[in-house]
């Protein structure tokens, strides 16, 4: 990739050829240095400072007293700032857009893309700001008051995976800022200028309205290091982890061991179910997408597809000429549809599980292969992929980071919703049909596990308004809309008594 795009990236954001990765307010690190390698050629971007275990310490003080400070302004105000927050992102989305295409390898309709999810979760937590609602309450006693309150919760960590580098972290941020808390920052160490360059939008913002930089605290560091710190901080009232379920399962142990809350979003093993009576032209198509979108990196992604036995020899014929007129290449040029994968240990997984679903008995239908005419010699370019396969290989049942969709037939619904639900994770899910029956069996409670599930929609691709998270091993969290922001707060019971004489509750009478 030409240096001309690096430096047309880079510098109106502000990002140095060495930037500090800690941010309390000011800038600063003094860590180890951390090259960060562009996926698309496999060259450097720019270096980072990354935080030390001391330099934890200082941002998690700053966040703590920011959050003493912050918590005091009225909700509606502190809405009022996020909505600047979401204006400044608008004005950067171009940019930050082709930053995120830049570091994670993602096309750039998907990076922008995400940056709009940026400004969407902003303009919803702004409505929020003015609907933290509690409820009043009868009380049993008489000239009593009962009422629940929400109250901020305090500095909240938020670890955040490679794959949408800048929008889980808005998702949580903007949230928790109305809520009353400060957060701070623990981004994938594979793209960490995307989250040094939204800090950098976010805290302007918070300087010109006087408020301190700290509410949004960032650290960029090693998991083992800094990001244990940070789960093991008793200040960190929650952590909003996203990742690996290897790596949730570990914050949900040490954070549960000292009674913390957690937010865990972790790894998919998505579905589509596609009926012999549904419009096969849309199945097609949202299969592609949620197979091939973002190489194949998306906790959402679609890594099954469950077909009724009618319809499988069709649907798998046409879905190998789609793939087969996929355009691969520099996420950066128009019409590309698949850009690189992260990094060359995904090029690894990928190999790894295509060999090991052909051992288990899968047959490769298409791809499986590095890309021969790909645009750079960085070793990142693979070409989508799809086999046949039974869901109970060992293979089918985990979650490989990379693009290869598994295809198998089904007989009848009863059978399609019970292959779909066996696997341990339970994110995302899909079914494509036109008949009521099998739609409606399908999200009823004998239907999809799944957090999300959707009837002629794909797996990935969900709107910021719906509380977004899966069950299972994928971890049981939620978060952006719907009621997640009481996540980021206490509730409060609060009775109030102004009767003359005291009352005690269940009639107790207790009198000298
Ligand atoms: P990962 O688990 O390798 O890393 C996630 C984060 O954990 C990174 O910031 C990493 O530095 C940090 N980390 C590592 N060790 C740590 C430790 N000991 N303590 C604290 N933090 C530590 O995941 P990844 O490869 O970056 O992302 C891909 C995974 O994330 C996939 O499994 C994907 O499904 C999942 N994911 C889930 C969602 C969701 O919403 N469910 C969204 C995006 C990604």
């Amino acid at each position: 990739m030409p240096d001309k795009a690096r430096k047309e990236i880079l510098k109106p954001l502000d990002i140095e050829e060495i930037s500090p990765g800690a941010f309390d307010g000011e800038w600063f690190g003094s860590g180890e240095p951390l090259g960060v390698i562009s996926p698309i050629d496999g060259k450097p971007i720019a270096t980072v400072t990354q935080a030390s275990e001391e330099d934890y310490e200082r941002v998690a003080a700053a966040a703590y007293d920011a959050f003493l400070e912050w918590r005091a302004i009225p909700a509606p105000k502190r809405g009022e700032i996020v909505r600047l927050i979401g204006n400044a992102l608008r004005e950067k989305k171009e940019l930050l857009g082709k930053l995120v295409t830049l570091e994670m390898g993602k096309i750039l309709a998907e990076g922008e893309g995400e940056v709009q999810e940026m400004i969407d979760v902003c303009d919803f937590a702004v409505g929020l700001s003015r609907q933290l609602y509690g409820l009043t309450l009868k009380s049993e006693r008489p000239d009593h008051r009962m009422m629940e309150q929400w109250h901020p919760l305090g500095p909240i960590g938020v670890i955040s995976a490679f794959n949408f580098p800048v929008a889980v972290w808005a998702w949580n941020f903007a949230v928790a800022a109305v809520c009353g808390d400060a957060t701070i920052w623990k981004p994938s160490s594979k793209v960490p200028l995307t989250a040094i360059a939204s800090t950098k939008i976010a805290a302007e913002v918070l300087k010109e309205n006087g408020v301190p930089g700290a509410v949004a605290s960032l650290v960029i560091g090693r998991g083992k290091d800094v990001g244990e710190r940070l789960i093991n901080d008793p200040r960190v009232r929650l952590v909003s982890f996203t990742g690996s379920t290897v790596m949730g399962k570990r914050v949900g142990e040490v954070v549960g061991a000292r009674l913390g809350k957690t937010i865990l979003e972790l790894g998919g093993n998505n579905a589509v179910i596609v009926s012999d009576r549904c419009n096969i032209t849309n199945a097609l198509q949202t299969v592609l997408f949620g197979a091939v979108g973002t190489a194949g990196q998306r906790c959402t992604s679609t890594r099954r597809v469950i077909i009724q036995e009618k319809a499988f020899e069709e649907f798998v014929g046409k879905l190998v000429g789609t793939y087969q007129q996929v355009k691969i290449g520099n996420p950066l040029d128009d019409g590309v549809l698949v850009g690189p994968v992260i990094d060359t240990a995904c090029v690894e997984a990928y190999f790894a599980a295509i060999e090991a679903c052909k051992k288990e008995g899968g047959e490769l239908l298409y791809g499986g292969a590095a890309y021969a005419d790909a645009p750079f010699d960085s070793g990142t370019y693979v070409v989508p992929t799809i086999m046949e396969a039974e869901n109970r290989y060992d293979i089918v049942q985990r979650e490989t980071f990379a693009p290869i969709l598994y295809v198998m037939p089904y007989s009848t619904i009863e059978e399609a919703v019970a292959l779909h639900n066996g696997v341990p994770q339970g994110l995302s899910s899909a079914i494509f049909t036109d008949d009521v029956y099998e739609a409606e069996y399908f999200v009823s409670d004998r239907g999809s596990d799944c957090g999300i599930a959707n009837v002629n929609i794909g797996t990935s691709g969900a709107e910021i308004g719906g509380a977004f998270g899966g069950e299972k091993e994928t971890g049981g969290g939620r978060e952006s809309g719907s009621d997640s922001w009481k996540q980021y707060m206490f509730r409060q019971t609060n009775t109030i008594s102004w009767a003359k004489e005291i009352h005690l509750a269940q009639g107790i009478k207790f009198e000298l």
